[in-house]
């Protein structure tokens, strides 16, 4: 573990800084006095051009200055300007490390949850597919292969983004699981420990869905997709499911609608009943996620389902014609070989679903799993590898890439990334990741992102977690994000 003292002539960079240093250096720690390291950065020039020194102290020294007179381009605004500034002072801070021997990043600068953002930025602004991948390799430090990856994705979105203009969309969040695998971070609470919040959270979901339905009414506002998430929603039985899409479906505007999906992650907690009920109620996407075909790692990462379990609900999905089934895996898991993964890989496309999302494991501190215990065991060195071979595979198939996003702390430092068959893209993945239109969280863990439809700044509102909360403080959540909703049409 390594210390860092940082300074910067920039105020306001303290963050920006720490960010770029957490990304080189997972283990760092910060301070002032006797830190093994000192970085300081300097920027300075005019809109003409910017000019970035920057120095490395300490177990190694290492200099380094660049310019940057791209920025005087009439296409760049002044609010550019300030954030070229921020990305220069991460640029210094990159280079700085890689000369001292920090390991490259596949993303270069982009430390954030969204890197398309960038992408779709630059070309709001006016710049050409070619020119926007030419930056991302040079100013923001992207290896090749993932600045390839992030323009075919902004292209394949950019379409869409017309289509939900001024629409909102909702997610509603079940928090509620059979079990919680080892490696999950998400809102999820385990039925065998947490089955007398259900019906509470229930009553107070369903308030929130009518009372929330009544004003999407009064305001003629319809929403473009609708997402059920969670947890595993389909955890749910029959009856409380069958209540739950009756209830959206008598209290939502829903006739607008481009696409439904139920998450129904767990193939434990499917049978033909539940799946009917979501055809019937016009579900058109269902996502079934092994996250690995391999029965070790399956029982390695506390899954407790099995592989015949997801042949069934496979089976069924197909046999009762939902349009799109979308399929989860994650990469680096535990004890995983490159055959495993090949393995996995091959018997997921076989199932022929029409989307398949690719994550990275992100070792997060909310998991049941102590990290430190199993990270021996994650070939980290092979990932990217994987992932670029799991790419062609997955081309080689007929899909293509449409929507990405990373996490802290991934392992290798790579993406998630969401594949699809020509045509059948998860529009709301496209929503909630690229932020360019409202989303209405409700349920637990909803969270609600107002997006001003003019400059695309987003605020949040976020609905708790916990279903005993959510439950105690529904009233309040309702009126706030009724009130949101009102000011949002005025
Ligand atoms: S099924 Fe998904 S949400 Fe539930 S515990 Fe496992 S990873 Fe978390």
């Amino acid at each position: 573990m390594a210390s860092y003292e940082l300074a910067c002539n920039l105020p306001g960079n303290e963050a920006n800084m720490e960010n770029m240093v957490r990304a080189a250096d997972p283990e760092a720690v910060f301070g002032t006095g006797s830190a093994d390291y000192r970085i300081e950065i300097t920027v300075s020039g005019t809109k003409e051009g910017l000019t970035c020194r920057g120095w490395i102290g300490g177990r190694q020294t290492a200099e380094v200055t660049f310019t940057d007179r791209e920025i005087g381009d009439p296409r760049y605004g002044m609010d550019a300007f300030a954030q070229r500034q921020k990305e220069m002072v991460r640029k210094g801070v990159l280079l700085l490390l890689q000369r001292t021997g920090r390991p490259v990043l596949p993303w270069g600068i982009l430390t954030g949850v969204r890197p398309s953002k960038i992408y779709h930025y630059l070309r709001d602004l006016g710049f050409s597919p070619a020119e926007v991948k030419e930056k991302l390799e040079d100013q923001f430090m992207l290896g090749p292969e993932k600045a390839a990856l992030l323009a075919a994705v902004g292209e394949v979105q950019r379409p869409f983004f017309q289509k939900v203009a001024g629409r909102i969309s909702i997610y509603v969040g079940i928090p509620f699981c059979p079990t919680k695998c080892h490696y999950c971070s998400f809102a999820s609470y385990p039925l065998t420990t947490h089955a007398h919040l259900v019906e509470g959270f229930l009553t107070a979901l369903a308030y929130e869905i009518e009372e929330i339905g009544k004003v999407l009414t009064r305001l003629g506002l319809t929403p473009a997709t609708l997402y059920i998430g969670g947890g595993t929603p389909t955890v749910l039985s029959r009856a409380q499911l069958g209540d739950l899409l009756a209830r959206i479906h008598r209290c939502f505007p829903l006739a607008e609608l481009l696409e439904y999906t139920v998450e129904a992650g767990r193939p434990d907690t499917l049978d033909r009943d539940k799946l009917k009920l979501l055809k019937d109620y016009g579900v058109t996407r269902v996502s079934v996620n092994p996250q690995t075909l391999n029965p070790r790692t399956l029982a390695r990462i506390g899954r407790q389902h099995t592989v015949a379990q997801l042949e069934a609900a496979v089976a069924l999905v197909r046999a009762l014609d939902f349009p799109c089934l979308n399929m989860d895996m994650i990469t680096g898991l535990p004890g995983e070989t490159e055959e495993d993964w090949d393995y996995s890989l091959e018997k997921l496309l076989a199932y022929r679903g029409e989307n398949i999302t690719v994550h990275t494991l992100a070792p997060k501190r909310a998991a049941t799993w102590d990290f430190s215990e199993v990270k021996g065991e994650i070939a980290a060195e092979r990932v990217a590898g994987w992932l670029e071979a799991s790419k062609q595979r997955l081309h080689t198939a007929g899909y293509y890439p449409y929507y990405l996003y990373r996490q802290r702390r991934s392992v290798a430092e790579q993406e998630n990334c969401g594949y699809t068959l020509p045509g059948r893209e998860g529009i709301y993945n496209i929503i909630m990741m690229e932020e360019r239109a409202t989303v209405l969280g409700l349920g637990g863990g909803g969270m609600s992102k107002w997006v001003d439809p003019v400059n695309f700044q987003v605020s949040r509102t976020p609905n708790p977690k916990c279903p005993a909360t959510y439950r105690e403080r529904i009233k309040e959540l309702v009126a706030e994000k009724v009130a949101k909703l009102m000011a949002s049409v005025n």
